[in-house]
């Protein structure tokens, strides 16, 4: 009922050149089309990307964007420039924004309110941090992020919004969660939508899971009746291992 969807956050990797490359290589490698495959690339290479992959299955996404339509906020860039390129995604408060940027959950509400008004598909990130999980603390962690993220958000938005389930400390550390494990925290995620927004919606909502993702284990999470997809990061910058991503979502 929920099609899978995978995202390759690039993160801060990749001339236009080598972007361009990267493209023409999935391009030629036949994705099928009952899983959405999103390219989550820098600000600078959308605009040459979005040309690429004009009339192609292949989403495109930005990896951050401003709330406000224009203004000045040196260094930024807004959901409404998204918008006007044609970027169909964006990521938002991915946990290296909320660490290193001081990205808040009050920001990261602002941010999917405004791509939602642009007709954007957030990809909200939530997880929790190595010391809250030792100390017992991942589903209440999780579940506020959620709850912070999705604020004030009209019931019938909602169902576009994607959730991915990052536990910090799986990201680009080959220490993945277990499929077992992701497959609690996101089971619990849904019944904290289920809660707040009532059964339909919360069955709409697609949660990936990401967190050390490679085309060896993505089986395992996409086996899970609540996991919908992978926002992958390490193993994505390979637009071979990309394609076996999808190929075996
Ligand atoms: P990783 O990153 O796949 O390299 O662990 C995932 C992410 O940060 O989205």
């Amino acid at each position: 009922m929920r099609t899978p969807i995978i995202a390759g956050n690039w993160k801060m990797h990749k001339t236009v050149n080598e972007a361009v490359q990267y493209i023409e290589t999935i391009q030629s490698n036949q994705l099928p089309q009952d899983v959405e495959a999103v390219i989550c690339a820098p600000f600078l290479t959308l605009h040459t990307l979005q040309d690429k992959l004009a009339g192609s299955s292949i989403g495109l996404g930005a990896q951050n964007a401003h709330w406000e339509k224009e203004g000045a906020y040196t260094g930024e860039v807004s959901v409404h420039m998204l918008q006007d390129l044609g970027v169909g995604y964006v990521i938002l408060g991915h946990s290296e924004r909320r660490t290193y940027f001081a990205e808040t959950c009050e920001q990261v509400n602002k941010k999917t309110i405004a791509a939602l008004n642009a007709g954007i598909i957030p990809i909200v990130c939530v997880g929790e941090t190595i010391q809250e999980r030792e100390s017992g603390r991942t589903f209440e962690v999780v579940s506020s992020q959620v709850k912070k993220a999705l604020k004030g958000i009209a019931s019938n938005e909602l169902h576009k919004v994607v959730l991915a389930y990052e536990p910090v400390w799986a990201i680009g550390t080959g220490r993945a969660s277990s499929a077992n494990d992701a497959e609690e925290v996101i089971a619990y995620i849904r019944k904290t939508l289920m809660s707040e927004f009532g059964t339909a919606v919360a069955e709409q909502i697609r949660i990936q899971y990401g967190g050390s993702v490679k085309p060896e284990n993505i089986a395992t999470y996409m086996a899970e009746p609540n996991i919908d997809g992978a926002l992958v990061g390490g193993a994505a910058l390979d637009p071979e291992s990309f394609s076996g991503l999808v190929k075996a979502a």
